[in-house]
């Protein structure tokens, strides 16, 4: 009987000092896995280090590497989408090079799918421990905030590490958006996903990608990408404040009318004044994040460039 094959996706970005060890450790893993043959496809994120030279090793070294290297840094969801479009396995694995998304879980996953009835896995972790304080709280805020104006559900704690089987593979490639915020994504597509929590591992070598700028900004993008609710709310903060204005319009009316004085409060004139010009660049502000969204949309710009690939 022909073996199954299973696809690993390993998006990569500066990764030549966590490449060696997650090379052995995967190796050993896919032996291990009795009754699938294993690929791994390697998408260079336009490092600036010695990384494409060493997939590129790698490709010649084992016949079950693959790699696809982009023209510059187009982002970890760019990456996958390439690693995901090229999988050639009737399951695919997407997981990170600095071994925190560790590949000794793999036979338990693809269990999940063969044996239980599930068709995508996913993981999160058990805790935040080892990660700082306040990144902590910040993350914990945002996933509270997102779920509440999204129906897309996201989890707290879930990696992006994950399991697919076909159908789920080609829903996801299928989806043509530009801005990509594969944790969204990857909830809405739906599909029966059991989840396994881990405990954090610390990044084997190298250093982390993400700084809390480049959160903060990952965290809009998923709100702007799954949610429409802020454009409610502004229209509702100018309603309350269009009713707020005509009930003191009426009171001041009266009282000019009854004790002929008028108003003599200037600083309450200005402090209103800008609060609501606050709110109405606030507003302005909003509408044009979507529409920046939609001019990125519209544009119909490809998802990555590719410089070089592997056979
Ligand atoms: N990565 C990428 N492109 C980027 C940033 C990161 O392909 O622009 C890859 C990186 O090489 C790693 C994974 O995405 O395999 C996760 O990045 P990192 O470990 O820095 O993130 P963290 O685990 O700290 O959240
Ligand atoms: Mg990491």
């Amino acid at each position: 009987m022909e073996k199954s094959l299973i696809s690993v996706v390993v998006p990569c970005y500066n990764e030549e000092k966590a490449l060696p060890h997650f090379i052995d450790e995967i190796k050993k893993v896919l032996a291990s896995m009795d009754g699938v043959t294993g690929e791994v496809i390697f998408v260079n994120d336009g490092s600036r280090d010695g990384t494409l030279s060493m997939i590129r090793d790698f490709s010649q070294q084992y016949p079950w590497v693959r790699y696809i290297s982009f023209s510059r840094n187009f982002g970890k969801e760019g990456a996958i989408l390439a690693g995901l479009s090229s999988a050639k396995g009737e399951w695919a694995a997407v997981m990170d090079a600095d071994l925190q998304d560790p590949p000794a879980l793999l036979p338990e996953m693809l269990k999940a799918i063969r044996e239980e009835g599930y068709e995508c896995v996913g993981t999160c972790r058990k805790t935040r421990k080892g990660e700082p304080p306040i990144r902590s709280f910040f993350a914990r805020c945002f996933y509270r905030f997102i779920n509440c104006m999204s129906e897309t559900q996201l989890m707290d704690g879930a990696r992006d590490y994950k399991l697919l089987s076909r159908p789920a593979i080609d829903a996801l490639v299928s989806m043509p958006e530009v801005n990509r915020f594969s944790k969204g994504l990857y909830e809405w597509i739906g599909f029966r996903t059991k989840w396994i929590a881990f405990e954090n591992v610390e990044r084997v070598a190298g250093e982390t990608k993400w700084s809390f700028w480049k959160l903060f900004k990952y965290s809009i993008e998923g709100i702007l990408s799954f949610s429409t609710v802020p454009l409610v709310l502004s229209t509702v903060l100018g309603l309350l404040f269009m009713l707020a204005s005509l009930v003191s319009i009426i009171a001041l009316s009266v009282r000019q009318y009854i004790y002929h004085s008028s108003v003599d409060g200037w600083t309450s004139m200005v402090c209103i004044i800008l609060l609501l010009s606050g709110v109405q660049l606030f507003c302005l502000g909003l509408l044009g994040q979507y529409m920046a969204k939609m001019y990125t949309e519209i544009k119909r710009r490809p998802h990555y460039i590719v410089s070089e690939s592997s056979k």
